[in-house]
Formats: C-alpha cells, structure tokens, sequence
C-alpha cells in the first residue's frame, strides 16, 4: 500500500489537483508546521464526489451482508497494515504518545470488525413480518412487512480529538458504510496526513473488494465552506459529525434548512457533571482524587467525557486539597491546536473573572500549544446563579462545586443542559437515599456511572454515547458501540409483495436466520 502523502482529496478512485488553496499540519509541541502542503479540494471535485456517491448508493446497498462483512474487515486490516507509519504521523500531529495511538488504532479496528459481526449476524434490520389474513372481517388484512434500509449517502466530519476512532474510518464511517451508505469524509485540518493515510487503505478496500467507485471520498479543505455546500448538497441523505458546539450547531442549521431536510448526528459539548455523595469522600477519598485528576488530565483533557462539573460536600476540604496538588504538579501538555488552544486559554480567563482559581500549574513560557492544567471551585448557590459556568472548556481544566444539602443537589440536577454522562460516587445505600437525583439525571444524561470516571468509552452492543441536546442533536441516538449502525438507516415497508422481490431478510424461509418478529412472536428459526 501506497504511504507517500501527496496532500490531496481522494475521489471515489482518482486523487484530487494540488489546487492553490492550501494548509498544513502542526506539530503541537513545537508550534511547526509538518509537511507536505495539503491542497483545497475545489467545487467541482465535491460534485464528482457527489455524483459517484449517489451513483453508488443503490449498489452498495444491495451488496449482500456478508461481502459488507468482509469489505469493513479488509479496511481494518488495510489499517493494521500501515504500521508505525500512520502511529508515527497521528502522534506528530497531535503530540499525544505512540502508546495512546496503539490503542486508538486497536479500537478503531475493533468497531470495523465488531460491524462486519453485526452484519454477519443480520438482525440488526429490526425485520418484523405480518402475514395476510385474507378472510379476516369486517376487512382482509394485507401482508406487510418492515425492515431498515440504508438512508444514503453520508457525509463524516473527523473529530481533532480522535483522528483514529472517530475520523476517516471511525466510528461515523464505520456504522454508515454497515448501514449499505457511501461515505464522503471532511478531513480534519489537525491531522490531514493521518486522514490520507486511512482514506488510502480505505479506498484500496473499496477496489480490492469490487465495491462501487462512489463507495468512499475524502475531501480536504482549508475552510468551513466544503463542509457546509457538502451538508447541503442534495446527493447527501445524512451527517455524522464530531466537535464544538458552535460548528456542530451551524452544520445542524444548514441540515435543517435544506429543501430537503436530512438527519444530523452532531456529538458537540458535555460537561459530565460528577457527582461525589459524602459516604464515597469519607471512604475513598484519596482514590477518587487520584481517579479525578486523571480523568480530567489523560489525553489533555480533550475528551467530550471529561468530568467538568464536579460536585462534592461543604467539608471536602482534604479532598480538594490533595486534587489541587496533583493539577499543581502535573506537566503543561500541547493541546490539539492553535485554535483549541486559545479557546482554552480565554476559557480560563473568563471562568478566573467569575469564581476561584484554586490550582493551576505556574509555569511561564510554555512551548508549541502548551497550556497550563487548572482547577476553579465554587459553591452550590454561585453555580446555580451563573449559567456561563456550564460552558465546556475543552483541556485540562475542571470546577469543583460545594454543596450542602440534597435538595440543592437536585436544584442542580434540575438546572442542568443534556450531557453524554452523569457519574455518582457513593454507596448502594447512598443510591437508594438519592434515588430522585439518579432519576432527575436520568432525563439529562445518556449514560450514567456509579462508581467510576466518565472518559473511557467501552465498545459494546449496549454502550450509549449520546444525549440530550446540547450534548448531541439528537439524543435518541448512539455514536458508539453497535447501535450507532441505526443512524443512517430508514424503515420500508414492503405491502402484498410477493416473495421473489423481498429483500432476504423479509422473506418467509429467513435464509440469513435472523432474529424477526412474525405476527407479534419475536423468533429466531427458519420455521417461520
Ligand atoms: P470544530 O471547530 O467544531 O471542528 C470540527 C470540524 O468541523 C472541523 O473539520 C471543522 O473544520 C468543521 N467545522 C467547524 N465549524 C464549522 C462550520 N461552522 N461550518 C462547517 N464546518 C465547520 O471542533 P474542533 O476543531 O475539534 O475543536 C474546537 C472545539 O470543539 C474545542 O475547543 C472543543 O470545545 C470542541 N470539541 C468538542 C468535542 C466533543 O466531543 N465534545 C470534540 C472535539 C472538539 P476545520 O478543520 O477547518 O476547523
């Protein structure tokens, strides 16, 4: 496989022009630029990427399961196969470690074959099947049966903070192209040399497995404008993205206001609000502290699981005191870029205006986009009366809350916005006792944790990573583990069709034998 980088777009099977619009990379720790130049992808070229997905849409939904198995398979080990090459450009273009891309390359593998799986297995299309009665009273009932479908094209933005797992063959693409969807991916300026590489052993994929040209695209772009002509072009059916608020809010308006509007999943800002009940301070105190910090600091705060509210009794004093000392000693870490850098930087300025900085690492001049980690603490009754303290400061940084008694606690919960997760730390008997705070929680977060730290998303079939807006766009949705493949799916129905032209799974002698629900029975055999 190729792994020169030539820095331009991949469309369907040929590369893009080096056109005059162009960017670079940084490397985070120094402030450099890395080579090569990356070219703009032009109008024209998004057309032809465009024009070769939704020629491809209705062929690469008819690809039989298990040749989709096989194809997600075959870019899992086209990924595999990059080696140290593409740990080497994704740790230069980020300055997070070698290590932290072994294992983000290993889960990102993972969701590719754990979809093929999925596939394989087939019930994931929901097939549910009502026979006719011909001669029921006062009416003869139809035969009618439903199944998911592919909804699409999809348009993928890749996420600056997982340039593996959620970008060119991340977790958007990966449920997308199960779901029977092409897939046209905006890079992500950070690390446009990781996306070619991927897109590289993606498109070989698409060749090697016969697949329709149209199958994959990856467009770079130097500005915001590809993204949004690319959400609004009408080959488009729907959109996976992962970022700010800001830009996923934009890309939200733009997919509403289409003449044809189209599902938007945007995974945009959590502030996972952390709820520690006086049993678990008195407990395990210092193992909490221990556990918190390093929530807050792996992988330099940039995860959108990153425990940024933390809430904790009046007389917590050793246990922020032992957690303000770790942020003191930890080393100033690069953030993702120049732009991420700032927000943080003014982040912390705005929230020092409004409440304590109780810890924050002293030194002075930092190099490339390194920032200082920091820790802000405040009360119940502040926190409550300033709204702006529930912004999202993307880094290293977390705010402690005091707070006395129950009901403020659950005046909190009340007051808070949609989250990906709420965590609480207590004892079975602390949950029993807080009860309705667990059931006010309930209604804002997408995943709940007792006893452990919101960062680290395992992969699995039951996982939710999703929320309540503003967390996500749509909280009924997942954009990790196997459900996420129902995003960019739709159901048909199929009304009196005779056998010979329905799709296998709706057919009567269930020849993949999938799991169905035949007149009301869910059921699992040949035999109905
Ligand atoms: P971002 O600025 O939202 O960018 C994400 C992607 O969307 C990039 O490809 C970006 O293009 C594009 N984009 C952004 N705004 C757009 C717009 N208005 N129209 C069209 N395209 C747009 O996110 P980021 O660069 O990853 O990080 C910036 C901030 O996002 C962070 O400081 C943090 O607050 C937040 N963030 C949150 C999460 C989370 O999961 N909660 C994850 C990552 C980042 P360019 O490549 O040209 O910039």
């Amino acid at each position: 496989m190729e792994t020169d980088l030539i820095g331009t777009s991949i469309i369907g099977f040929s590369r893009g022009g080096k056109t005059a619009e162009t960017f670079t990379a940084f490397d985070p720790a120094s402030g450099n630029t890395v080579e090569p130049v990356f070219h703009s992808a032009t109008n024209d070229e998004l057309e032809i990427a465009a024009k070769l997905a939704d020629e491809a849409r209705l062929s690469y939904a008819a690809a039989a399961p298990v040749k989709r198995a096989a194809f997600l398979r075959s870019i899992a080990d086209n990924i595999e196969s990059l080696g140290d090459t593409l740990i080497k450009r994704a740790s230069l273009e980020t300055a997070l470690p070698n290590a932290r891309f072994e294992g983000e390359r290993a889960r990102t593998c993972f969701q590719l074959r754990m979809f093929a799986d999925v596939l394989e297995e087939g019930s994931w299309v929901e097939a549910r099947i009502d026979h006719a009665i011909p001669d029921r009273q006062p009416l003869p009932k139809p035969d009618v049966r439903s199944m998911l479908r592919p909804i699409g094209p999809v348009a993928v933005f890749c996420a600056s903070n997982f340039p593996l797992a959620y970008s060119v063959a991340g977790g958007d693409t990966a449920s997308a192209l199960a779901a029977g969807c092409p897939v046209i991916v905006i890079g992500h300026t950070a690390h446009p040399g990781t996306a070619e590489l991927v897109g590289i052993a993606v498109s070989k994929a698409v060749r090697d497995h016969q697949m329709p040209e149209g199958t994959f695209s990856l467009l770079f772009s130097a500005g915001y404008e590809m993204g949004q002509a690319l959400v609004r072009h009408s080959a488009i059916k729907a959109v996976g993205f992962t970022g700010s608020r800001k830009g996923g809010r934009a890309l939200m308006d733009f997919a509403a206001a289409r003449p044809e509007p189209i599902p938007i999943y945007t995974e945009m800002s959590s502030v996972n609000p952390t709820f520690l009940l006086p049993n678990a301070i008195k407990e395990r105190g210092n193992d909490i502290a221990k556990g918190l910090h390093a929530s807050v600091t792996t992988g330099a705060g940039q995860f959108c699981t990153k425990p940024g509210l933390v809430f904790l009794p009046n007389d917590a004093d050793s246990f922020v005191a032992n957690f303000n000392s770790q942020i003191e000693q930890t080393t100033p870490p690069p953030l993702l870029t120049g732009g991420i850098r700032a927000a943080y930087v003014a982040g912390n300025l705005k929230r020092a205006g409004e409440v304590d900085n109780t810890a924050a690492n002293e030194e002075a001049q930092l190099p490339g986009f390194a920032v200082n980690p920091s820790a802000f603490e405040t009360t119940a009754i502040e926190y409550l009366n300033m709204p702006d303290l529930n912004e999202e400061i993307f880094g290293p940084t977390t705010l402690l809350i005091r707070s006395g008694e129950k009901e403020e606690l659950l005046r909190i919960a009340r007051a808070l916005e949609g989250q990906l997760t709420a965590s609480v730390h207590g004892t079975e008997e602390d949950l029993a006792e807080y009860a309705d705070l667990i059931a006010i929680l309930e209604t804002k977060a997408g995943r709940l944790i007792f006893n452990g730290f919101s960062t680290g998303v395992e992969v699995c079939p039951s996982m939710v990573h999703g929320g309540p807006y503003p967390a996500t766009s749509d909280g009924r949705s997942t954009a990790v583990g196997s459900r996420a493949i129902t995003r960019f799916a739709r159901l048909v129905c199929y009304q009196n069709f005779p056998q010979s032209a329905l799709p296998n799974e709706l057919k009567d002698e269930n020849p993949q034998n999938i799991r169905r629900m035949v007149d009301g029975q869910v059921c699992q055999n040949r035999e109905r």
